[in-house]
């Protein structure tokens, strides 16, 4: 067994044999991947890990080197961390940091509490809209709230991206423009 110490909290990519992200793995695990060669490694990331044996770079990115098929899971849970993820931290109203959930049509007057009526809001426009919808107060939110979609979600979950996978993510921002 390699003794790697890697960086507190720090992970990498996993790719399918076709290159297609499929999971983020302990910086450890992608290093016993490699070293059973289960794996290549694509990308490095910084530091050299050190085993009996062996020393190979930090793998950031490693691609399986034989295809394994993957059942997807298409549907990306609801929770108060995923909906701060999916904005960004942000609040919907102001831009401003975020720390509620609103409900854009309110719960109260029968909004649903689904991905598409639901946004991280910061506490004072939270208060301020109170019961009330955007329309009525004249607000205009920065993005209409969807579900979140494209591999970068069924990978990371609610994990912040390296930037050194930026290649093999769909990291854009969301496009669709509140109207
Ligand atoms: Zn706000």
């Amino acid at each position: 067994m390699p003794d790697i110490r890697p960086t507190a909290g720090s992970g990498a990519l996993v790719l399918n044999a076709t290159y297609e992200p499929l999971c983020v793995v302990s910086v450890r695990r992608a290093a016993i991947l490699v070293l059973s060669a289960k794996a290549v490694c694509v990308a490095d990331g910084e530091g050299i890990l050190h085993s009996a044996r062996n020393a190979l770079p930090v793998p950031s990115v490693v691609r399986l080197t034989r295809y394994v098929r993957v059942p997807y899971r298409t549907h990306v849970g609801l929770s108060r961390r995923a909906i701060f993820a999916r904005d960004g931290w942000r609040c919907a109203y102001c831009r401003g940091p975020a720390e509620t959930i609103d409900h854009v049509f309110p719960r109260s007057r029968g909004g649903r509490h689904a991905w598409e009526n639901v946004v991280a809001a910061c506490a004072r426009c939270n208060h301020t809209k109170g019961d009330k919808t955007p329309a009525e107060l004249g607000w205009r939110l920065h993005h209409l709230p969807a579900a979140p979609k494209g591999n970068a979600w069924r990978v990371l979950g609610h994990r912040a991206p390296d930037p050194r996978w930026a290649d093999w993510l769909d990291l854009r921002e969301p496009e669709v423009e509140a109207a």
